[in-house]
């Protein structure tokens, strides 16, 4: 929907404009400075085999069925990443998923790829299934073997595939010894067995394909050191590779400065290129294939964009940019899984049928045997599929266009894309006052204030005044969209710290006459809420006086009440008040009580008036006499209400 509107506000805009931009594209682009020739621009393509054979189609700007290579080529990506398993099959040749991607997939996909002009990537994952930073299962046909038959192994392995591309005309341009390899590799654990292996598919690789670059792979960024450790350990074994890649997530990998920062230490450090092998962003927080998505509305994620095409584009804008400009030898961008769409949309039913059959979920339940932990218990679809650059339709969404825009600009005036909710805390006696404004995030990713017209009546208004301590949701109309204002009906408290947590210098004892102990205590259970409270005592022979007080803070004009609490005991004679001074002299004054361990005494005092002007000061008065076993005493929630 917010798609729709952001279209339908484009179109308006360039109609008025009547300019010849409106074939180009609605997307606003800033052309990237310095941006190679040469800079790749990669499409993770490996479940496209596994989709067509499931019946899916994809679709051109105009509307016209086409070769998804096609359109990926037409569109500026220069690079197909595809990924390899040994043996993605049960033993009665039963698919696991995920594409089913063996050697034979990716030689039908490079084939493809190199019509079209572009390069392969070949990513090995030496599994027979998924592998990164929590799972590298070594393949059936490789269990058991000691660490140099396994290199033996990974060494011939490696050499058949390429060379079964060379022989089918593929023009590999990068081979990826390992996928996500953060501490594991094909079963290993130690960096010492895993760079054997690592050596090994780099020898093969220099060998089937001289010019072609070898890329290794990690993630998470965002553990600090953990790439200058991995880094220094290659260089250590010495092992022989071009590409220092990292995935980037902008939902869990930490910023982009740090990821620029990371990459070019090691770029400028051991002399290699760096480059994003993965990322991706969702255009929408919908599902569209009746298989749950990792990421969605809803979710506890840091959004860094609105979930929308324009969103997509931003997050490759912003990541290009920053391999650039911001970054030592930063030669690509690969996107994850751009083209896995979903297999249709007719019931859950019926795709599964074809997740199973065809392997276009993410897993299968023939998987389960060799991944029974993961894919034995949750396979099923496609968690990517509002990710991906084609809608649920197989047709190209706008944000594919990017990769060409980033090159030749397309600026373009910013319309409004998203709006940000608005929240308003508001007193249950005091108006409410909704927000004249949105904050609407701007397709140039910048936001602006812009005017909202909120759905809501003076029924509704009192309604929610009356309605007590409770929270709503109030919707409104600003850009096209629909804008919401969460709003809490609170009875608000002008008091600072009224709990005594952060023990604030805003609570002063004003007149201490007597008292052997008198502090903020931080002790859960003797708090009436929260941890901590301000605890009395003296001892038998001893009485207690003094006054606790704090002035309020920025108090506007009104009629307010004071409310505060206290328990204690072995007190004797007592004379305990709640009170409130306005500029110095006590205007009312309720008086509390301590009799036992846990019996808590509430005071509310009578209602009061003052002026903004007006300087008002809440109090407790204790003084305690002729006391049998020591007096004492917690006093805790200090409440300054505004009453009607
Ligand atoms: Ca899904």
């Amino acid at each position: 929907m917010k798609f729709l509107s952001l279209v339908c506000c484009m179109l308006m805009v360039m109609l008025s404009m009547g300019s010849a931009a409106a074939e180009e594209s609605s997307l606003y682009v800033k052309k990237i400075e310095n941006l190679p020739e040469d800079f790749i621009f990669g499409m993770d393509a490996s479940c496209v085999i596994a989709l067509e054979e499931s019946g899916v189609k994809y679709y051109n700007f105009d509307g016209e069925e086409e070769d998804v290579f096609k359109i990926l080529a037409d569109n500026g990506v220069n690079y197909i990443r595809v990924r390899i398993w040994n043996d993605p099959y049960d033993k009665d040749g039963n698919g696991y998923g995920g594409g089913n991607c063996d050697i034979d997939k990716a030689v039908l996909i490079g084939q493809r790829a190199t019509k079209y002009g572009m390069k392969l990537l070949v990513n090995f994952h030496y599994s027979d299934f998924w592998a990164d930073p929590g799972k590298q299962m070594v393949p059936k046909a490789w269990q058991g073997m000691e660490i140099e038959e396994k290199t033996e192994a990974v060494y011939q392995y490696t050499k058949e595939c390429l060379q079964k591309l060379k022989d089918a005309g593929v023009d590999v341009g990068m081979v990826q010894v390992g996928n996500e390899t953060n501490q594991y590799l094909c079963g290993e654990k130690i960096w010492f067995n895993i760079q054997y292996l690592m050596q090994a598919g780099a020898r093969a690789t220099r060998e089937v394909f001289p010019e072609a670059l070898v890329a290794l792979h990690f993630a998470n960024p965002e553990k600090v050191g953990s790439y200058d450790t991995y880094a220094k350990k290659m260089d250590y074994y010495q092992v022989d590779y071009d590409v220092f890649a990292s995935s980037y997530y902008p939902y869990w990998h930490g910023t982009l400065e740090n990821l620029t920062e990371s990459l070019s230490r090691i770029a400028t450090t051991y002399g290699k290129k760096v480059m994003v092998m993965e990322t991706s962003y969702a255009y929408t927080g919908e599902d569209t294939d009746f298989n749950g998505n990792t990421i969605g509305d809803g979710g506890a994620i840091t959004k860094s964009y609105p979930f929308s095409v324009q969103g997509q584009a931003n997050n490759l804008w912003d990541i290009t940019n920053a391999l650039v400009n911001d970054t030592v030898n930063g030669i690509g961008v690969v996107y994850w899984e751009g083209t896995w769409i979903s297999v249709g949309q007719n019931s859950w039913e019926e795709n599964h049928e074809k997740w199973e059959k065809y392997g276009s979920g993410w897993a299968s339940s023939y998987a389960a045997g060799y991944d029974p932990n993961d894919a034995g218990k949750y396979y099923g679809g496609n968690a990517v599929d509002n990710q991906a650059l084609f809608g649920p339709d197989g047709k190209a969404l706008e944000s594919l266009k990017v990769f060409r825009l980033m090159r030749e600009g397309n600026e373009i005036e910013a319309v409004a894309d998203a709006l940000e909710d608005a929240t308003i805390i508001c007193d249950l006696n005091a108006p409410l006052n909704l927000p004249e404004t949105v904050n609407a995030v701007m397709t140039d990713n910048t936001k602006k204030a812009i005017p909202v017209q909120w759905d809501f009546t003076p029924e509704q208004d009192e309604k929610m005044h009356k309605g007590g301590v409770a929270q709503y949701v109030i919707e409104g109309q600003a850009g096209g969209m629909t804008a919401k204002c969460y709003v809490s009906m609170v009875e608000y408290n002008y008091l600072q710290d009224y709990s005594f947590e952060e023990s604030s210098a805003l609570w002063q004892i004003t007149d201490l006459k007597n008292a052997d102990e008198l502090y903020i205590e931080d002790k859960k259970t003797d708090s009436l809420t929260g941890d901590k409270h301000m605890h009395f005592w003296s001892a038998a022979q001893n009485s207690v006086e003094f006054t606790l007080e704090q002035k309020a803070q920025n108090l506007p004009g009104g009629k307010y009440k004071f409310t505060v609490s206290i328990m204690g005991g072995d007190a004797g004679q007592t004379d305990i008040y709640a009170y409130v001074k306005v500029n110095g002299e006590i205007v009312t004054r309720a008086p509390m009580g301590i009799t036992s361990y846990g019996n808590w005494d509430t005071a509310v005092t009578e209602a009061f008036t003052c002026s903004g002007e007006d300087e008002v000061v809440v109090g407790v008065y204790v003084k305690c006499q002729g006391a049998g076993n020591g007096a004492w005493g917690k006093i805790d929630d200090a409440l300054l209400n505004s009453v009607q």
